[in-house]
This record gives structure tokens, C-alpha cells and sequence, in this order.
């Protein structure tokens, strides 16, 4: 790995921190509306079960995809784990923040 400086780092940890946050948004907001959408039919047209189950799925399985993509060291590429206000990276034990 070339060396990146401190400040490209930070800027680069925070540009996938923003996404990562964006996608989890918008991954609760489709389950949820899923759930909405079963439990109160007719709000916003009537879709069976299975269907509801498939797209709730579906969104989990590309928020998953997005996050082992995205959610990554910008230094060494190591997965971050769950912590979304990670302080560094425990691979490299470069500081993020
Ligand atoms: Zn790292």
C-alpha cells in the first residue's frame, strides 16, 4: 500500500462513513415500509406476503453487498466491522478520526 496522508484518510473514512449511514437509512426505510405495507394493506396499494418478504430481503442482502464494499479501511482495505464510529482501524491501527 502507497502512503496516503492523514488528512486524505480522514476525508476518505468520512466520505464512506456518509454512505454508510445513507444505506443504512435507506435500507431501514424500505424493511420498514415493507412491514407498513403488510400490516396496513391498501395504504399504498396491496402486495402479497411473499412479494413484501422478497424486497425486504432483497434491500438486506444489497445493504450487505454495499457494506463489504464500502465499509472498508481506506489504508490497508480491511473490513471495519459493525462499529460505524470507528476511531481506527484495528488491522493497520491507522487512526480514522
Ligand atoms: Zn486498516
Amino acid at each position: 500500500m502507497q502512503k496516503k496522508n492523514y488528512e486524505q484518510i480522514k476525508q476518505e473514512f468520512h466520505q464512506r462513513q456518509t454512505y454508510q449511514i445513507i444505506a443504512i437509512a435507506i435500507a431501514l426505510f424500505v424493511v420498514m415500509l415493507c412491514a407498513v405495507m403488510y400490516k396496513r394493506p391498501g395504504v399504498l396499494g396491496e402486495y402479497s406476503k411473499a412479494s413484501l418478504f422478497s424486497v425486504q430481503i432483497a434491500t438486506i442482502a444489497v445493504f450487505l453487498i454495499f457494506t463489504a464494499y464500502n465499509w472498508r479501511c481506506p489504508v490497508c482495505s480491511k473490513s471495519l466491522g459493525a462499529d460505524i464510529n470507528k476511531r481506527g482501524c484495528k488491522k493497520c491501527k491507522t487512526r480514522l478520526r
